[in-house]
This record gives structure tokens, sequence and C-alpha cells, in this order.
């Protein structure tokens, strides 16, 4: 049994099958960045997150309505703001730049 408000049970946790098969089913359900989406954007799910924090509500680990998809850039922002809240040292996000997104996908036909 693992203990998810101790660091290491919670990277065994992220490499456990059933979490992976979990991550899995929230990437096909949600597979564009939640938050991405409320900004008007579209970014590929790269990361399945914990809206609670794992460590604050274990018991929610597999709760469907507790996850979300991010993708990288969005994952990295909130788990640097949940790791600052625990007073971790801080790490440096890199920020993901998207390579494309749908303003300039159309920008050629809009152009034309
Ligand atoms: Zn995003």
């Amino acid at each position: 049994m693992l203990n998810l408000k101790n660091p290491e049970d919670r990277k065994k946790f992220y490499k456990s099958k059933e979490w992976y098969l979990a991550a899995e089913q929230v990437k096909r359900e949600e597979p564009l960045c939640r938050m991405c989406l409320k900004e008007g954007k579209l970014e590929p799910t790269r990361h399945v997150d914990h809206i609670i924090a794992l460590q604050i509500r274990p018991d929610l680990a597999f709760e469907r309505t507790n996850l979300q998809g991010l993708c990288i850039s969005h994952h990295a922002i909130k788990t640097n703001q949940e790791s600052n809240g625990f007073g971790a040292k801080k790490r440096k996000t890199k920020i993901y730049k998207p390579k494309w997104n749908i303003d300039n996908l159309f920008q050629n036909v809009r152009d034309k």
C-alpha cells in the first residue's frame, strides 16, 4: 500500500500500471489541454493532472472528476505553483512554446 503523502511513493504511483491506464483513459477523453481551451487555444494533452494535488487528497488518486488533461506548459505551471506552495525548492519552469496554434493555421486563409 502506497503512502501518497510520501514523495517516493508518489513516484511509484506515477509508474504504476493502474495510473498509466487511468491516465491513458483521460487522454482519450480529453485530447486537448483543458486550460488552453479556456484561453481559446488548442494544445494536445500531454499530462494528466490531479486537480486537487495527490499529496493533499490521495484518496482522489483515481477519481475521474479530479483528473484533467493538460499540455506541457500548463502542467509545469500548475506543478510549480503547488510545489512552491509546499515550500519546495523553486524549479525553473520551461515554458513550452506551441509550434502552431489555430490562429496561425487560418492566417493564410484569411489573408487570401
Ligand atoms: Zn495548456
